[in-house]
């Protein structure tokens, strides 16, 4: 029995972060993990680099955060980007900043973010616990007043949940902290899979490992579109993916979810004007030395793309008769501005980057992280319902809430023991 300790479910980034901040702050602190080892998330970060951080300033960091911008921002402001690419610094991890201002660590290895970590939580005495599931958490007079494991029950002080989403339940996030949350009266948005693959109609095999840079990308829902992005998608076994397709993800999923119709339109060349690309469709049409609408296309696009888009866009195999008709001109044009795809499908959460939805954000206070209907509860990271896009912002929401969460677990303990 201890009930002045902070205990911690999930030694992710979220819960490593807690604890470090807890016991800066002179806490008592038990980590509990599932998994025989930390941050298994973390490893997989950034393609194994991880992407730790990313250096925009609030007012456009902000704008890559959902559904609720402003819940981060005392959070935020505790512990900025600034901070974390300081913190790590200060613990050995070197960083650089890269394309889009992403931070990463300099030795390109995800793990040296976890062993950081974890040596920091041993040299602050983190009590860590492995292969140590949390199979519920007790309450009683709006305290949390049990944690039970397979062998032990902990009397915490203060409790903090974090324990990630749904995403690779692999790497041990289960959505267990939906469960334990839900028991202590939260309510829970509905969750579903974000930062995902999307799957078009009648997708092919051909069209796997080709990349399109700068393009434009329009989403629309049943026949609104609802966000207009640009940059990069990738074509993989998977659909659609690459930061663009990610990014459109999070609508798009939801859509099919709630059985609406989705498409997207592709704009393979947003730089050019209509007329611009008029006079380049007629010029490469002239010089082309037969009536193939596939050696044509090759100049406009990669050439796995090419079947695809004729049979999308509904164009002629053959340009004998029309080389000169403007009309067609004109359809190419479209079609290049204007390539539609409908999507069917999507990668659900055994390979999707993010869970978006989770704990209602409005049960818990923002400056502290506290729960606002259990007093010793607090929770950090993606089990909120609070996601970002990809560019290293769901680990800065996880690094912020992790910190102010167990500065403010640490604060409340001391505030009941004085
Ligand atoms: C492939 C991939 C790449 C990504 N790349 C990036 C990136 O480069 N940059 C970025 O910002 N974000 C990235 N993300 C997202 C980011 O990793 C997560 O948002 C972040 O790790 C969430 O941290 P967390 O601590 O809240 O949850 P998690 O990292 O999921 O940690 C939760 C921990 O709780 C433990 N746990 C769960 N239930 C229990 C229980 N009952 N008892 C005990 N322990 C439990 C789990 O085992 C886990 O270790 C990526 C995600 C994926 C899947």
């Amino acid at each position: 029995m201890n009930n002045s300790q902070v205990v911690i479910i999930g030694a992710g980034a979220s819960g490593m972060m807690s604890a470090i901040a807890a016991a800066q702050k002179g806490a008592s602190v038990v980590i509990l993990e599932k998994k025989e080892r930390p941050g298994r998330k973390i490893r997989i970060t950034g393609k194994g680099r991880c992407n730790i951080t990313n250096t925009k300033p609030w007012a456009h960091f902000s704008t890559h955060l959902h559904p609720n911008q402003k819940f981060l921002r005392p959070a935020f402001y505790s512990f900025s980007n600034d901070h974390t690419i300081n913190f790590f610094e200060e613990i050995g991890v070197k960083c650089v900043v890269e394309r889009g201002d992403r931070v990463f660590p300099q030795s390109g290895s995800a793990t040296t973010v976890v062993d950081a970590l974890q040596a920091k939580m041993a040299s602050l005495g983190v009590e860590q616990h492995y292969n140590t599931p949390v199979l519920k958490v007790g309450s009683s007079n709006n305290r949390v007043d049990s944690v039970v494991t397979r062998s032990h029950t902990y009397n915490p002080g203060a409790l903090i949940i974090a324990t990630g989403g749904l995403s690779y339940p692999l790497t041990g996030s289960t959505g267990d902290g939906y469960k334990f949350a839900k028991s202590l009266g939260h309510s829970i948005v509905e969750c579903w899979p974000s930062l995902t693959a999307l799957m078009p109609k009648n997708y092919s095999t051909e069209l796997e490992g080709v990349t399109l840079k700068n393009i434009e990308l329009s989403l629309f829902i049943v026949k609104d579109m609802v966000q207009l992005e640009r940059g990069d998608i990738d074509f993989t076994n998977n659909g659609i993916e690459g930061s663009l397709g990610f990014r459109v993800s999070r609508k798009a999923v939801k859509a099919l979810i709630n059985g609406n119709s989705c498409y997207l339109v592709i704009n393979l060349k947003p730089a050019v004007s209509d007329s611009n690309l008029e006079s380049r469709i007629t010029k490469e049409i002239k010089e082309l030395s037969s009536n193939s609408t596939t050696a044509l296309l090759r100049k406009f696009m990669p050439k796995q793309l090419i079947s695809t888009f004729i049979r999308d866009n509904n164009l002629p195999e053959s340009l004998l008769n029309i080389r000169e008709s403007y009309k067609f001109v004109i359809e190419l044009r479209e079609s290049l501005k204007h390539w539609k795809i409908e999507i069917v499908s999507y990668t659900s959460y055994e390979r999707a980057v993010i869970t978006a939805g989770g704990i209602s954000l409005n049960e818990v206070y923002p400056k502290t992280m506290r729960s606002r209907l259990i007093e010793n509860l607090f929770l950090s990271g993606e089990v909120l319902d609070l996601d970002g896009d990809t560019g290293g912002y769901n680990l800065q929401i996880a690094f912020s809430t992790g910190f102010r969460a167990g500065e403010e677990a640490a604060a409340y303990l001391s505030l009941k023991e004085a």
